[in-house]
This record gives C-alpha cells, sequence and structure tokens, in this order.
C-alpha cells in the first residue's frame, strides 16, 4: 500500500469511541503508516468487545465476556495504541485542536476521530426499575441476566432486531414473552413485510405472541414495574420489560464543537466532517453512499458500516483520498435461523422471493428488492449462499430480464451460473 503522507511523524490522532469504529480506525491508521500517537478514548471501562453477541449468545448464557474481546489487549501495546477506558470527552476546542475529559485531563490532537456510536432511546417517563433494561452495553446484560434467573413473563418493547433477538433467547429459556410494537408489523423499519411476516411466524411457532399497532401508556408498579399498560386500555401482566425501541446518534459533543449534525454527524465519502481535521465514523455519521446516491444522506446501524468506515477514516486521516463504498450488510440470529441482509433495501420497485414463505417448510428463503431491474438488496434466511451472490448483484449493477429474474425466484437455479452470463 502506498502511504501518501506516512503522516508527518508525531502527529497525534485521537479517537473517541473505543467500540467496533473506533478500534478498527485506530488499527488501520497504524497500517496506513501513522507514525505519531493514537489515544483511544472509551466510556466503558471494559477491554472493547463485539456487541452483536450481548443480545445473544451473551445474553443466553453461551459465550462468556473474555471470548468477546475484539483485539487482545497485546495487540494495542503492540500498535502502541494508547487506550483511555472508563474515560468521557465533556468538550472538543476545534479551534485550539483539544478536547477536554470528564476526569480534567486535556488532549492535543492534529486529527480527531468521532466513533461516538449511538445511544438507546427510552419512553416518555420511562421509570428506572431494576427489571426494565435496555441493551447496549455488556453491562446492561450482566444485570439484565440476573433478572432472568427465574422464568416468568416479560413484556418485550419494540419489535426490532434487539426486541426480536432477545424474544428468542428469552423463550428458550422458558420465559413467557409478549412483543408490542407501535407499527403494524415487526421490523418496519429495517425490512419488507414479507420478511416480517415470515420471522412473525417463526416466533408465534415459539410461543412468542406478538401485538401490533400497540403504544405503549404506562409502565405501572412501585418498586418493580409489573404491568405494562396500552393506551387501549389493556393492560399486560409483567415481570420483566426489556425496552428496544431503537437508537440515537451520539452527535452532542459534535454539535457543541460547532460541527455539522443532522440526526447524527454530517460526514463527506471520506468521512470528513465539516473541520477538515475532524472525522467521523460508524453509527454516529449521516454519510452519503456512492451505491445508493438517490438515498441522500443515510445513517447505518451495524457492524460492517462500523469496521469499514472506521477503516475508510483511517486511510483518509493517513492522506489518502478514499471514498467510502462498501455494500452495506446486516445480520441477525434468532432461534437456529441466521438472517442475512445485504444492501438498502429502502427504496425499490420490485420484489422477487426465492423459496417457500412458509417457515414450517425449513428450507430457508430470500427475497430480492429490485430498483429500475437491478438488485438494490436482499433478505437472506438461512440461504448463506444466495447471501454472498446477493453482494456481487448489488456490486455488479446488472439490469435482469425477464429470464433472469426467473432464475433469481428458482431456488434450484444456480446463481454463480447467472451472475457469469450476465458479466
Ligand atoms: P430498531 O431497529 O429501531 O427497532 C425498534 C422498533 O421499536 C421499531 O420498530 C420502532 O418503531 C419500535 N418502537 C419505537 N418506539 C416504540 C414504542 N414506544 N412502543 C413500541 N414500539 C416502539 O431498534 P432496536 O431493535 O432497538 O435496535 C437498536 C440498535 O441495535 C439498532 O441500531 C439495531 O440495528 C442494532 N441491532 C442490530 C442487530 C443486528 O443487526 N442483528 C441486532 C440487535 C441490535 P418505529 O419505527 O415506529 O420507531
Amino acid at each position: 500500500m502506498e502511504i501518501l503522507n506516512a503522516a508527518e511523524p508525531k502527529q497525534t490522532c485521537v479517537i473517541v469511541g473505543a467500540s467496533h469504529t473506533g478500534v478498527s480506525l485506530a488499527l488501520q491508521l497504524r497500517k496506513e503508516g501513522w507514525q505519531g500517537p493514537i489515544k483511544l478514548i472509551g466510556a466503558e471501562s471494559e477491554l472493547p468487545y463485539h456487541r452483536p453477541p450481548l443480545s445473544k449468545e451473551f445474553l443466553a448464557g453461551s459465550k462468556a465476556l473474555d471470548a468477546m474481546r475484539l483485539r487482545p489487549e497485546k495487540m494495542y501495546l503492540d500498535n502502541n495504541i494508547e487506550l483511555l477506558l472508563g474515560n468521557t470527552v465533556a468538550t472538543i476546542n476545534a479551534a485550539e485542536k483539544s478536547l477536554q475529559l470528564t476526569d480534567g485531563q486535556t488532549l492535543s490532537y492534529d486529527k480527531l476521530a468521532l466513533c461516538t456510536g449511538a445511544s438507546v432511546m427510552t419512553l416518555p417517563s420511562q421509570p428506572v426499575r431494576d427489571n426494565v433494561s435496555s441493551i447496549r452495553t455488556a453491562a446492561d446484560v450482566i444485570q439484565l441476566k440476573e433478572r432472568l434467573k427465574t422464568a416468568g413473563r416479560a413484556v418485550i418493547i419494540g419489535g426490532g432486531y434487539i426486541g426480536l433477538e432477545t424474544a428468542a433467547v428469552l423463550t428458550a429459556a422458558g420465559w413467557q414473552v409478549t412483543v408490542i410494537e407501535r407499527e403494524d408489523r415487526i421490523l418496519a423499519r429495517v425490512t419488507s413485510s414479507i420478511v416480517a411476516d415470515y420471522l412473525q411466524a417463526v416466533h408465534e411457532s415459539h410461543g412468542v405472541k406478538i401485538v401490533t399497532n400497540a403504544t405503549v401508556s404506562a409502565l405501572a408498579g412501585d418498586e418493580t414495574v409489573n404491568s405494562v399498560q396500552l393506551n387501549d386500555g389493556s393492560e399486560l401482566v409483567a415481570d420483566l420489560v426489556l425496552v428496544g425501541i431503537g437508537v440515537m446518534a451520539n452527535e452532542q459533543l459534535a454539535s457543541a464543537a460547532g460541527l455539522e449534525v443532522d440526526r447524527g454527524i454530517v460526514v463527506d465519502a471520506c468521512m470528513r466532517t465539516s473541520d477538515s481535521d475532524i472525522f467521523a465514523a460508524g453509527d454516529c455519521t449521516r454519510h452519503p453512499h456512492k451505491l445508493y446516491p438517490e438515498a441522500g444522506l443515510i445513517r447505518l446501524e451495524s457492524v460492517q458500516n462500523a469496521n469499514d468506515q472506521g477503516r475508510t477514516a483511517a486511510a483518509n486521516i493517513a492522506g489518502r483520498e478514499l471514498e467510502y463504498d462498501a455494500i452495506p450488510w446486516f445480520w441477525s440470529d434468532q432461534y437456529d435461523l441466521k438472517l442475512q441482509m445485504s444492501g438498502l433495501n429502502s427504496d425499490y420497485d420490485e420484489t422477487i422471493s426465492r423459496g417457500s414463505a412458509d417457515p414450517a417448510e425449513g428450507d430457508g428463503f430470500a427475497v430480492f428488492y429490485l430498483k429500475n431491474d437491478k438488485v438494490v438488496a436482499a433478505d437472506c434466511i438461512a440461504q448463506p449462499r444466495v447471501f454472498m451472490a446477493s453482494k456481487q448483484f448489488i456490486q455488479g449493477g446488472f439490469i435482469l430480464d425477464a429470464a433472469s429474474k426467473t432464475q433469481l425466484a428458482d431456488p434450484d437455479a444456480d446463481l454463480t451460473q447467472l451472475l457469469k452470463s450476465l458479466q
């Protein structure tokens, strides 16, 4: 790799946020030839860890936190990355290129990277009670696991990935689970009704009750919440409440520093903010995407985006001019099913289903989303090879004729052959 400014020796890069994005940025920056100090600040005191298992294996008790570390401690030492864990940035002074930590330290930087992630949303007047939880950090799940020891009735508010993954774990642990969703179906923000219906059937077959079009009016109880009241007057008895109603970008630091924000820190395709010495990457950003120019500025909440944007930001901090163009992808594990999603399915004019939409038939299922006869996204359930192929369809931007679409829909058709014929 050509190192452009191999950065001028001894410039300092400070990275705020030590999760997937910040860690990938820090390590890539060394690979890019950055010679000076790299300081990685994290609010949690834990050595950085993978977040996806929090609502899956870690919650289920089948994976320990030490098996989820992003990198061993030695790797930070070997790469001379200074970890400042258990530390929070109070303010950024962009004019002086410095920042103030809540422990009183002041750090100077030449380049700053904001990898501040997102925070969970809470219900209006959500009471702070031991049996009301959210999932974003290991500490959240450690506390939640204490409550899981005796199975009972759980009410999960929010039918997104957090809610549904947790429903799967709790059901397996013997809990009676109800999911409350305010939209008319689960996963409304992230997928089509075809896939949502499939997953709803899977959850119902495991005994989960899903209530849609439902608005919570109160969490009732004194020392602990013992029921969830809905606007229609109904009430659900609850021994445990999990709130998984989405996240908001952590943009406050950036906004207070005078950077442009708009429901996320606004960056260009090189992850540069409105201050050319300050970069941002991961869940906290709103960015343009080369493959989806019509979508305008988008915000992605995924590990892939965190890692890839972190690496793109590192390359640009080190002096290269690299635009972000990675195909978005996501995954979720629910029961024994693996869901893999590629691309953005927010704007499409046609869907093509592949396989049976009845989970009872059990052979997996995929839905392709097309715009102007090109695949722009796909959701694949227990179909890893179809998922791999879907990324190539998106990347290639092939225009599909009627015969190609027939093959896409046929579970017995070889997609590798179809891809070859299109190239
Ligand atoms: P989410 O995907 O935004 O889903 C939250 C759901 O809750 C939405 O359908 C939302 O509906 C609904 N909701 C909001 N307020 C509600 C209310 N008062 N009552 C009932 N329902 C309500 O967020 P999430 O599931 O909490 O996940 C949080 C973050 O973790 C996201 O970034 C997610 O991508 C990430 N995550 C990812 C994975 C994965 O990729 N496998 C797994 C777990 C978590 P509206 O659309 O109307 O707001």
